[in-house]
């Protein structure tokens, strides 16, 4: 058998969990293995503080006051900003939006840049692993402008054909939305690639970072990419926040997306005149306080490393993978050479939900179902998964948990 390092001297997985207060709870009368990270991360103690400072020393709302607490919530507001910039490494804080997640990132770009750009006849490339949010505006967009709609093929083992891909980008390709770590396979796509593609033929890219941002690296400037879209839920942050990068260029060009307050320089009844960015696409009262606690868990990733993290990731992945694929009728979905740290799978003769069920009584919190990626259970013939997702601090002795827990789940159900 294989060893895997848990703890590096720099990574200490049992001190971290201390920092997550849920971890400690049971579920079942078991301790809670919390194996859901894909869909939403926990938070750590300096992110649940940061919401309790801000409702209890100086909550207010921002930008136009001019009184002290005004005063403090804006600057923890735009200190957020500031963070976002850094995380990602982009340009400039202009260049940073505020949402209320992924979806209304990849929404506001198909209302905004979309209605604006893409006309009958244009093509808009997705691929065959993207989440529904990721589908859906797309579509929507290319019913109402009589634009086709073009997915690039996933292989046999959870991979994009990038061979398809070049023989889909066209002169007609106006933008490329793509998925940069899938939520259902854990696919690593070679999004950089793949967007020098999409330039060299006149294309945007738009990349889904709602699964890759807590994992990967992200420079948005190395990248190249055009706008870039994430969730402060899945990366130890609160649910409600999210963030949409976009060149600063192409969102001067834009269209406003909601009209209101904030988002306006002068209004009269005859005509508006817009703000400058990003102000210009957050209309109204934003979500203040999980913007100002969304700060406090990017630095929570900053200060425990985002390399280490990933080390301790890979290493949970190729044990939880080792240890799977021993467990007879048990096929893995998403067999990538390059994957984050989740597991999609299925057992023969049973249902994904009938494990997750029986799992759950064993205090495991696993995922089943389609993952918001039906054409992708479409494309492999399977109703949904069972998916594994792992976080900074689930340990070996969780993976372990998990095994057992499959194999009495098994006993059970045949
Ligand atoms: N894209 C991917 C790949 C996702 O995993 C998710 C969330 N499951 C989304 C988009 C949507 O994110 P949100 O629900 O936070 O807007």
């Amino acid at each position: 058998m294989t060893t895997y390092s848990t703890i590096s001297p720099a990574f200490d997985v049992y001190a971290i969990r201390q920092a997550f207060p849920i971890l400690g709870r049971m579920v079942k009368n078991k301790p809670l293995v919390y194996l859901d990270n894909a869909a939403t991360s926990q938070k750590p103690l300096s992110v649940i503080n940061a919401l309790n400072d801000y409702y209890t020393g100086y909550n207010a709302n921002i930008h136009r006051g001019i009184h002290t607490l005004a005063e403090e919530a804006t600057a923890a507001y735009e200190a957020s900003r500031y963070a976002v910039k850094q995380f990602i490494n982009a340009a400039a804080t202009e260049e940073i939006i505020f949402t209320r997640g992924t979806t209304e990132g990849i929404n506001l770009v198909a209302y905004t840049w979309g209605r604006q750009n893409v006309h009958a006849g244009d093509e808009i490339i997705i691929s065959g692993m993207e989440h529904h949010s990721n589908i859906v505006p797309w579509q929507i967009l290319c019913n109402e402008k009589h634009a086709v709609l073009k997915v690039i093929p996933v292989t046999e083992n959870g991979e994009l054909s990038l061979k398809a891909y070049q023989e889909l980008l066209t002169d007609k390709t106006k933008l490329v939305a793509i998925v940069q770590v899938s939520n259902a396979l854990g696919t690593v796509n070679p999004v950089k690639e793949m967007i020098a593609a999409a330039h060299q033929a006149g294309a945007l890219v738009l990349v889904d970072g709602a699964q890759s941002a807590v994992h990967l690296d992200i420079d948005v400037q190395d990248l190249d990419c055009d706008f870039f879209a994430f969730s402060g839920h899945k990366v130890y942050g609160p649910t409600g926040v999210g963030v949409l990068y976009g060149k600063r260029a192409i969102l001067e060009d834009m269209p406003v997306f909601q009209g209101g307050g904030e988002m306006i320089k002068e209004v009269t009844f005859e005509h508006t005149t817009y703000n400058e960015l990003p102000y210009k696409y957050e209309a109204g009262t934003p979500n203040i306080a999980d913007t100002i606690a969304l700060k406090a868990a990017l630095d929570f990733i900053n200060t425990t490393g985002k390399a280490e993290i990933r080390k301790h990731e890979v290493g949970l992945l190729a044990y939880a993978t080792e240890q799977l694929e021993n467990i007879p009728g048990l096929t893995i979905i998403g067999k990538a050479r390059e994957k984050a740290s989740l597991v999609s799978f299925v057992i023969k003769g049973t249902h994904p939900q009938d494990i997750g069920i029986l799992l759950d009584n064993q205090g495991i919190a696993v995922r089943t179902g389609h993952h918001c990626c039906q054409p992708l259970m479409k494309r492999f013939d399977i109703p949904g998964t069972v998916r594994a997702s792992f976080a900074l601090y689930n340990t070996m002795e969780e993976v372990d948990k998990l095994i057992t827990g499959l194999h009495k789940t098994i006993k059970m159900l045949s």
